[in-house]
């Protein structure tokens, strides 16, 4: 594989405007790219095969990042099947396609820990990939992105392509969803805690049991991560990007509470579901490469506090 000079290339960001696609290109300004390309859904729909086909092939980059997806908490997730399972094929689908027509030789694809079997042994190695039954409250998404995967891999076996794939642990960030309805535990917990702590609630009521264990990567720290594997990964094999450190969703609400300076009492609603009761990443192939987290869960949950209050609350 060819090193390159970031100052040297142009690259197409996939869903520049969202949380991941963001950080993405904050890294990207940072390390001195070339050149950015990106467009928000308004201006492209990437479910529209011709309009993506037309656009990638104009703009001419010599790396893609594929940041699009529709993505969703738990309860979005669970309600929508037809539609996380439809836009993010046809989006995933459509990107690489485009690629591939414009003569992209480096383009990384980006899932998420849903992809892994529910009962993979944990911590969950790449290798453990279609190894059993998914999480039934995300297969429909965790479907798409493995098809994503294995889509990659035929790229790099008929035509020879450097195309990468990465799976993220659950992220958190600026410009995350703070949608009560559609957004992941994180932000939720910001939000529901800011809302009592302004009405002064004396109580909160959030999902499950609390039992569930997950593991919170700030999205700055998946962009650094997304730069070392575009210039030093090149593999059909996915790749972890996580911490390999969890906790239960119970004591992520402490941390978030004192942050956000609420101080009432936790209820936990137990007809919400749990989901995965754990999938912690094992991390090894990364680590190896060089690429570590550097952003202390408190420090990253008090800058995105910052971010909510500033931007939405
Ligand atoms: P997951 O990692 O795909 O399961 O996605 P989420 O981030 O949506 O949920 C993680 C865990 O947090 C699950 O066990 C949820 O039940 C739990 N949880 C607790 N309260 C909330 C909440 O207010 N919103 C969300 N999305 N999840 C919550």
């Amino acid at each position: 594989m060819r090193e390159f000079a970031w100052g040297d290339v142009s690259v197409y960001v996939a869903g520049h405007n969202g949380l991941v696609g963001s950080a993405i290109v904050r890294a990207l300004e940072a390390a001195g790219v070339g050149r950015i390309v990106g467009w928000r859904s308004s201006e492209l729909d990437l479910t529209d095969r011709d309009a993506a086909m037309d656009a990638v092939r104009d703009a001419a980059p010599d790396i893609v990042i594929d940041a699009a997806a529709r993505v969703g908490g738990i309860m979005a997730n669970s309600t929508y099947p037809v539609e996380f399972m439809r836009d993010n094929l046809l989006i995933q689908t459509n990107v690489m396609d485009a690629a591939h027509a414009a003569d992209v030789d480096r383009l990384l694809f980006l899932g998420s820990s849903c992809i892994y079997p529910r009962h993979a042994t944990q911590p969950i190695r790449e290798s453990s990939l279609m190894t059993g039954p998914l999480e039934p409250t995300n297969q429909a998404y965790a479907l798409a992105k493995i098809s994503g995967i294995f889509y990659i891999e035929a790229f790099r076996t008929q035509y020879g392509r450097h195309w990468i794939s990465a799976m993220p642990t659950n992220l958190y960030g600026p410009r995350d969803n703070f949608d009560l309805q559609t957004s992941h535990v994180l932000p939720a917990f910001i939000r529901r805690f800011h809302e009592a702590k302004v009405a002064g609630a004396p109580s909160v009521t959030v999902w499950g049991t609390g039992a569930p264990r997950r593991e919170f990567l700030h999205v700055d720290d998946l962009a650094q991560a997304a730069l070392t594997l575009l210039q030093k990964y090149d593999s059909a094999e996915t790749i972890n990007v996580g911490l390999g450190d969890d906790l239960p969703i119970k004591e992520l609400a402490e941390p978030v509470a004192s942050v956000v300076g609420f101080e009432g009492t936790i209820e936990w609603d137990t007809s919400k579901p749990d989901g995965m009761p754990r999938k912690m990443l094992d991390t090894t192939r990364i680590n190896d490469l060089g690429w570590s987290p550097t952003i202390k869960l408190r420090d990253g949950v008090a800058s995105t506090y910052e971010w909510y209050v500033e931007n939405v609350a």
